[in-house]
């Protein structure tokens, strides 16, 4: 047998994360500003816990109190001076029941800042948002496909330059914080929140989570056009055991090292300066009470500089949810002592009494008070709160924008899948015929998801009628006697389902689009037992096969609904993970060939409801001695990772790794070809695996990707460079080396070996 002992060594390499970055010199020995000093020292233990208080803007509305304000929502001065003046709160977040034009956020936020100034130390608020995907909370914003549809165009400038949009537009409505990106790698897709992340796979959450951060934070999260980033839900909130959300889940220190750090610590490279924690739990440990992960991991090994911030109720749920206090105060009590900074508490005061209380008791100490103040008012500084007092709404002329809904559309080209293609059916002729059904063709819901307008997403139908659903789309492009919409089925149940059937037998059309998927969803509401698309679309599917007419599947989904048993019956599959509300359009131009599709898998696709293995399982778990077979087989996905076709076909030839280079890089080439008569992108993958490692190694593991532009006909040589870095695993001391051994590389089919 191999010998792992005589074969590896622990090579040259140990990394340790410290060297990283210069914000980390300034994290527990930050020196900072004499204003904050001047602050620190003035400020009473009520102010401080002031600091570290976060409410809802439902506290300082005019109605009956917290998820029941008065629409349009107004300020309710005596509430406000309750929540400014005397508790002095640091924080006010969200939107009260739906989204406000830049003109009146720009009211409701002065109206915070002047009681603010009321204040005896005068510190301003900072307003907390979640634009994940535009500034979903301001009418008239663009918004944009949702981070899964971001990750799966793989370009990776246009992620940043979304994000940037999404500053611009929230700086437009006065709020300079948002709580994104989600950076969740995502093990369980059944869980609901999968669309709010980059996927299940760590370069790939790693790598658009630091372009948004760069995209909302620009040259200086101080600058009008640029906002805070928040990076979230740290960590290993994406891996529930149960799939549902806000869950447990078992995560070993060597898993967390290797999955669910490393997009953290990139990030805090490109200076995020503020974090929400997980809002489950894993080895028995919420989140917001795990000291190890929040204050000996993040601001001790990786020297995070700025803030923590609960997520919503997180601390009291430590009492209420999670059982491991016996009552609210001792929640408090385990989460600041854990090393959460702000609490979004969000809607009692009960938070803030009792952080006094447990000060004086003794029970958290001073130092930990301040340590979480400082840091909180650093951030606050660096937003330049203290010194540039909002823009004017007038700054900001490009919100809303057609440049920026330009941006959008070309987002939502590049993130559709093409997920099947027989016999090339794709493009269909303009002249065509079709018949357009099913629950999702005509609803914006599936094409935008939810946080847009509203926190479920519920009335984008309404708010986005302008723009073109799936249906709409398809008669703007081909005219309404090339195309009949019927609906078919709802999101309940069948509907008319039973005129589909003699309609779409008749010689009146020669395709069927149909259109699948999911109606918008949140959180927590958007859980699910069962991972197959619901019995009654599938059954819509099957009964418009038996008209033996070609059905080109639209599917529209926050998640990998499982398709497996009406794949076989469709003859092209277009994917769209949410593509935001140019996503109709875009989709047309798909199906009728006006634009050539490139978006790639941001996760694997399974075939069957217990067989989710993702494509970077450990080798034991690709399956051994040659069995189970078929559908049985261990790693047996519908659509594998990565995939995704386009109507070019590309070629690969010569891939070659070269000599090491300053001893540190190697250079890999390969020659990529269009060997199709039509100009197209591909996005070419490097993955690489280990053959034998001190730990069982991965299947395989994306380490770089890139997008290239290929005419008709033409070559390109595309190279990638590999450090060893790139190469290390965690080992079973929970250690990050790089093992000698022999390694191999894959770039499309091409595989070639290596030494190290
Ligand atoms: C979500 C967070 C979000 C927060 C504030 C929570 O329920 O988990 O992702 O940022 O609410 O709206």
């Amino acid at each position: 047998m191999y010998s792992r002992k005589v074969n590896l060594f622990i090579a040259l390499f140990t990394f340790h994360f410290s060297f990283f970055t210069f914000h980390f010199q300034l994290s527990a020995q930050t020196k900072y500003s004499a204003r904050i000093e001047k602050l620190m020292s003035g400020m009473t233990l009520e102010e401080k816990v002031g600091q570290m208080t976060e409410l809802t803007i439902d506290m300082i509305s005019v109605g009956g109190g917290p998820y029941n304000i008065t629409e349009p929502l107004t300020i309710d001065p005596v509430k406000l001076e309750k929540v400014v003046n005397k508790y002095q709160v640091g924080s006010v977040l969200n939107v009260g029941t739906s989204a406000h034009t830049p003109e009146r956020w720009q009211e409701i936020i002065t109206d915070i800042q002047k009681a603010a100034q009321k204040n005896r130390l005068k510190i301003p608020v900072l307003y907390g948002i979640d634009a994940i995907h535009g500034a979903s909370y301001t009418r008239g914003s663009t918004l944009y496909p949702q981070p899964l549809a971001v990750a799966s165009t793989r370009d990776v400038a246009l992620a940043q330059e979304l994000a940037s949009i999404t500053a611009y537009e929230c700086r437009a409505s006065g709020i300079p914080w948002n709580f994104s990106p989600a950076m969740d790698l995502c093990k369980v897709p059944v869980w609901p929140r999968t669309w709010e992340s980059f996927g299940e796979d760590v370069v790939l959450n790693t790598v658009f989570g630091s372009a948004m951060i760069k995209g909302y934070q620009g040259n200086g999260v101080g600058e009008k056009y640029n906002v805070l980033a928040c990076m979230k839900h740290f960590t290993g909130y994406g891996a529930p055991t149960t799939g549902k959300d806000r869950t447990t889940g078992e995560i070993s220190e060597r898993s967390l090292r290797e999955y669910y750090l490393p997009q953290y610590e990139e990030a805090i490279k490109n200076g995020a300066l503020t974090v929400m924690v997980n809002s489950g739990a894993f080895n028995g440990m919420p989140a917001h009470a795990n000291k190890f992960l929040l204050t000996d991991i993040l601001k001790g090994e990786m020297k995070f500089s700025g803030f923590t911030v609960s997520d919503w109720e997180d601390v009291k749920y430590l009492y209420s949810r999670h059982k491991i206090a016996k009552t609210y105060k001792d929640a408090v009590m385990l989460a600041v002592n854990a090393g959460i900074d702000m609490c979004m508490v969000p809607t009692d005061f009960e938070f803030s009494d009792n952080l006094v209380a447990l000060v004086k008791e003794g029970k958290v100490s001073m130092s930990r008070i301040d340590d979480a103040v400082r840091r909180i008012l650093y951030v606050k500084e660096r937003v330049g709160l203290f010194d540039k007092p909002q823009a004017p709404r007038s700054d900001y002329p490009k919100f809303g924008s057609a440049e920026f809904a330009a941006k959008s559309k070309l987002a939502a080209s590049e993130s559709l899948i093409l997920l099947k293609n027989e016999k090339s059916t794709l493009p269909l002729p303009k002249e065509a015929r079709a018949l357009v059904i099913g629950p999702t063709a005509n609803s914006m819901r599936s094409l935008i998801g939810g946080w847009s307008n509203t926190w479920q997403g519920d009335n984008v139908n309404t708010v986005f009628a302008d723009n073109n659903t799936v249906q709409e789309a398809i008669k703007a492009k081909v005219g309404a006697a090339h195309c009949t919409y019927l609906e078919g089925a709802n999101f309940e149940k069948l509907t008319n389902a039973a005129d589909a059937q003699p309609l779409a037998k008749s010689d009146a059309y020669d395709y069927i689009i149909l259109c699948l998927g999911e109606n918008s969803y949140t959180e927590t509401p958007g859980t699910i037992s069962d991972i197959t698309l619901d019995a009654h679309q599938l059954e819509l599917a099957k009964q418009l096969a038996q008209t033996g007419k070609p059905i080109i599947l639209v599917l529209l989904e926050g998640r990998p609904r499982l398709i497996t048993q009406i794949e076989p019956l469709c003859t092209a599959i277009v994917l769209g993970f949410l593509p935001g509300p140019q996503g109709g359009d875009a989709i047309a131009d798909v199906l009728y060939g006006d634009f050539n599709p490139s978006g790639k898998l941001p996760l694997s696709y399974s075939k069957f409801p217990n067989s989710f293995v993702p494509y970077d399982h450990a080798v034991l778990d690709s399956g051994f001695d040659g069995f189970p077979t078929g559908d049985n087989a261990y790693y047996n996905p519908l659509f594998e990772f990565g995939h995704g076709l386009s109507f070019s076909s590309f070629e690969y030839k010569n891939l070659t790794v070269g000599d090491i280079i300053g001893s540190t890089t190697k250079v890999i080439t390969v020659d990529v070809s269009n060997t199709s008569k039509r100009d197209g992108v591909e996005v070419v993958e490097l993955y690489t695996s280990q053959d034998y490692a001190s730990v069982i190694p991965n299947a395989k593991r994306l380490k770089a990707f890139k997008r290239v532009a290929l005419k008709a006909g033409e070559t390109q040589k595309v190279e990638f460079t590999l450090t060893p870095k790139d190469l290390s695993i965690i080992n079973a001391q929970n250690k990050r080396v790089t093992e000698s051994g022999d390694y191999k590389v894959m770039v499309g089919k091409l595989k070639q070996a290596f030494k190290i």
